[in-house]
């Protein structure tokens, strides 16, 4: 069975009152374990197709199956699980996040997949793309290529069945190039699925396929040999100077001018731009930017899960203890005596301040657990994340309403002791 199967897909984008035939019913078959090339000019559709590949976005029309299932007309949020489990993006850019290291940055994928143990995985990852000795090091301290291999090892740390790279080569030189490739290969090797977008001719012809775009179609897809064979002897690897006639089937325009629309400012990001654990970038936007797919790292740091309801529980649970004593007082004490029976409404009084006491009790635990689990969280997670003064405020309040009894009876004792 396939791995990706792609029926008719079609992507439109709406510019005002112009529509775009991003993707024009493409049919594209490919199984696991294949290292195929995307090329063509720029315009041609290539990021439109990754971004339809990769499941942050969904087509207008055509059917997609990925590893069995259609994931064509899923809701974002299934959009993003499937992204989480089965695929690894690497990007022009990087997009790492600057202040904090390469292990941490491995390891938001595996935060966002909920796993327990971040960092085990993010480690071996980060060896398996050879940077095992640059673990503790933030990009800034790294090399580009160094870069874009901290980013290939967040990529596979999920261990996705598919790794898209669009234009992964791009911005590195191309010796460096080359060693990004290498590590490609190594990965393709251990049966990864691989898929890049690029406009270099010796990047494509290191795929086994190559598949040629233009104005939203596809208008070739051959192995690697066989486009070498028509392309003359000109054309084969390594050749470096003389370029043949592979070129003329690679791109007209080049990744490095950015393309603009009408009103002369780049592209907005497309419809569909959720955020996207799956990429495993903290806060992020998927957008196109100089025709090539790419993610926005936002620097507000993600609210701690349970800080929010923490807090409420804890701010609840002492109102709610404050009303059972309010309501306790209300109650007509010389009714509760032995002999005596209460009025309907006494009882009422009485059992509210009970109720009431109760439900702050259990609130109080909530807001107990709640909250340091919040802070557990924040602790162990590999990015930053703000809610601190919140969780600790539920915990706080949530102490105090549980050790209330406590402080009343001491007060009671105290009491005693000093009258008598
Ligand atoms: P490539 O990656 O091959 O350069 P793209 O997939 O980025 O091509 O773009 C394909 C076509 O869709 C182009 O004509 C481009 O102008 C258009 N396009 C891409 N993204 C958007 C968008 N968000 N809004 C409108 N048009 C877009
Ligand atoms: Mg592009």
């Amino acid at each position: 069975m396939a791995l990706i199967d792609i029926r008719s897909l079609t992507k439109l984008y709406r510019m005002g009152d112009t529509t775009v035939r991003a993707l024009d019913g493409v049919n594209l078959t490919i199984a696991a374990g294949e290292f195929v090339a995307i090329t063509g000019p720029s315009g041609s559709g290539k990021s439109t197709m990754m971004h339809l590949l990769g499941c942050l976005d969904r087509p207008t029309h055509g059917e997609y199956v990925l590893d069995g299932r259609n994931v064509a007309r899923l809701n974002d949020r299934e959009l993003a699980d499937v992204r989480n489990r089965k695929i690894g993006f690497v990007f022009q850019t990087f997009n790492l996040i600057n202040r904090t290291s390469a292990l941490e940055n491995v390891a938001v994928p595996q935060f966002y997949a909920r796993r327990l143990n971040t960092r085990q995985p993010a480690r071996k990852a980060l060896e398996r793309v050879g940077l095992g000795h640059r673990m503790h090091h933030r990009p800034s301290e790294l090399s580009g290529g160094e870069r874009q291999r901290v980013a290939i090892a967040r990529a596979i740390v999920n261990d996705p069945v598919l790794v898209l790279a669009d234009e992964p080569t791009g911005n590195l030189d191309s010796r460096t190039g080359e060693q990004i490739m290498e590590v490609f290969h190594s990965l393709n090797r251990q049966g990864v699925t691989i898929i890049l977008v690029t406009h270099e001719h010796d990047v494509a012809i290191q795929a086994r396929r190559i598949v040629q775009m233009r104005d939203g179609k596809i208008i070739a897809d051959r192995s690697t040999e066989e486009v070498l064979r028509d392309s003359g002897p000109s054309g084969l690897p390594n050749d470096g100077k003389q370029k043949g006639g592979i070129d003329k089937i690679l791109t007209a325009g080049s990744s490095s001018q950015p393309r603009m629309n009408e009103e002369g400012l780049p592209y907005p990001a497309p419809a569909g731009n959720a955020a996207a654990p799956g990429i495993g970038v903290a806060v992020e936007q998927v957008s196109v930017n100089n025709g090539a797919l790419s993610v926005s790292v936002a620097e507000e740091t993600p609210l701690a899960q349970g800080a929010n309801f923490g807090m409420i529980c804890g701010i609840a649970a002492p109102l709610l203890a404050g009303l059972g004593y309010a309501l306790g007082r209300l109650a007509p004490r010389d009714q509760f005596r032995e002999g005596v029976q209460p009025s309907q409404e006494a009882m009422m009084l009485a059992f509210g301040a009970m109720g009431s006491f109760l439900i702050a009790l259990v609130a109080a635990i909530i807001a107990i657990v709640v909250s340091r689990g919040a802070l557990r969280r924040m602790r162990e997670a590999p990015i930053e994340l703000s809610g601190k003064l919140r969780a600790r405020t539920g915990l706080w309040l949530g102490w105090l309403v549980v050790l209330l009894p406590v402080f009343s009876i001491a007060w009671q004792i105290a009491k005693k002791t000093l009258k008598s």
